[in-house]
């Protein structure tokens, strides 16, 4: 069953229109996240589902009810967003008593569920303290406490962990997802943040321009990207035009200038269904750069290349790579010290590694 649905839902501000048809589908359970760059319609799509913005067209439901009417505080959702919204002057244990007051919970049950939720964010001993008295993280937590005591149909979180830094970010999101593991409520995650998208999301759906470019696993899209926009967006791809000289069922068959022919597997190129012009999609993590003297692995395509620049990552090293009349960016791990700039190299990597779309 989903638990929330869009249907060609528009939205527009005088004559921007912010969404663009939008259509999805949000299973009961699951952790669904939009993802793409500012500015193209994540939060207006969350402030829909919460209530926050009223549709300009199309029909949103929760479980199944048309709830374009229904106002924000009769959809029983929990809301998290980027700035945590504690009421400085009510401790921890009233923040997030906060939404159980207006719903007929008695005060010993919500004196239980005050502290379940304390417990499930493990700040089981925080309740009598004041927000300023917490970090960032733990106020984040709170706030997610707050959010999930009123046991919402759905969760909607507006990039919750973008005000945190770098360390407390990852643990934080390991944690989110453990706790919405938990209690299973469907949850909707509004990220420009790819890794965040691609490490917490069950299904992903990459926004542009107010309109979606693709929805699927992360796997999926991240393997399989539908477009060159969801290519260059999630992690770092080298895109390389051609032409598709043939295809079955098997695999599709590209000449490459500076390559030559390569065979990419037919389901790594989904949209390619005639032969004309179409582009290489090879991941820079991908693209390996070895020393000239180190034999080929099987299978791997070997082509001299040249180091044009480092950029020293710490375990891992970004080379922008000379490869013929194209520059290309290899992420690679380091065993021992990485290239220099100047230096030769062979660059290998594996056709089947690689991804096809079709178009110039
Ligand atoms: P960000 O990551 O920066 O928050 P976003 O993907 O969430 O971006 P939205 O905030 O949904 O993007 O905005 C989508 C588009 O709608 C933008 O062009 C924005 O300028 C416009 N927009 C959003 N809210 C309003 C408003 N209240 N009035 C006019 N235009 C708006």
């Amino acid at each position: 069953m989903s638990a929330v649905s869009l249907t060609n839902i528009v939205k527009r501000f005088g004559d921007v229109t912010a969404v663009h048809r939008m259509s999805m589908d949000i299973p009961d359970g699951s952790f669904l996240t939009l993802l793409g760059p500012s500015g193209c319609g994540k939060t207006t799509t969350l402030r829909m589902i919460a209530g926050l913005l009223d549709p300009t067209e199309g029909d949103i439901t929760i479980k199944e009810k048309r709830i374009n009417d229904v106002p924000i505080h009769k959809r029983n959702l929990g809301l998290v967003f980027q700035n945590y919204a504690l009421f400085p002057h009510k401790t921890v244990a009233e923040n997030v008593a906060f939404g159980l007051k207006y719903r007929s919970v008695s005060k010993a049950d919500i004196e239980s569920k005050v502290r379940d939720a304390l417990e499930l964010v493990q700040l089981p001993h925080v309740g009598d303290r004041y927000p300023r008295e917490l970090s960032g993280g733990q106020q984040q937590r709170i706030a997610l406490a707050r959010a999930i005591v009123i046991e919402p149909d759905v969760l909607l979180l507006d990039e919750p962990l973008s005000a945190l830094d770098a360390n407390l970010r990852e643990d934080m999101r390991v944690e989110l997802k453990r706790i919405q593991h938990q209690i299973g409520v469907t949850t909707v995650f509004v990220t420009h943040d790819q890794s965040e998208a691609l490490a917490m999301s069950d299904k992903l759906v990459v926004m542009s321009n107010g309109k979606v470019e693709q929805t699927g696993a992360p796997e999926e899209v991240y393997n399989t990207p539908a477009s060159e926009f969801v290519a260059r967006f999630l992690g770092t791809s080298n895109i390389l035009a051609g032409t598709c000289k043939g295809l079955d069922a098997k695999e599709v068959s590209l000449d490459i200038p500076g390559i030559g022919q390569i065979q990419v597997p037919r389901e790594r190129a989904p949209h390619i269904s005639q032969e004309g012009p179409a582009k290489l999609v090879l991941r820079a993590e991908k693209l390996i750069a070895a020393a000239n003297d180190s034999p080929a692995p099987d299978g791997f395509l070997d082509l001299p290349g040249a180091i044009e620049a480092v950029d020293y990552q710490g375990q891992a090293a970004r080379y922008f790579l000379r490869l013929g009349n194209e520059q290309l960016q290899g992420i690679n791990m380091i065993d021992d010290h990485p290239f220099n700039e100047g230096e030769t190299v062979r660059l290998r990597f594996r056709p089947r590694d690689c991804a096809a779309l079709p178009g110039q």
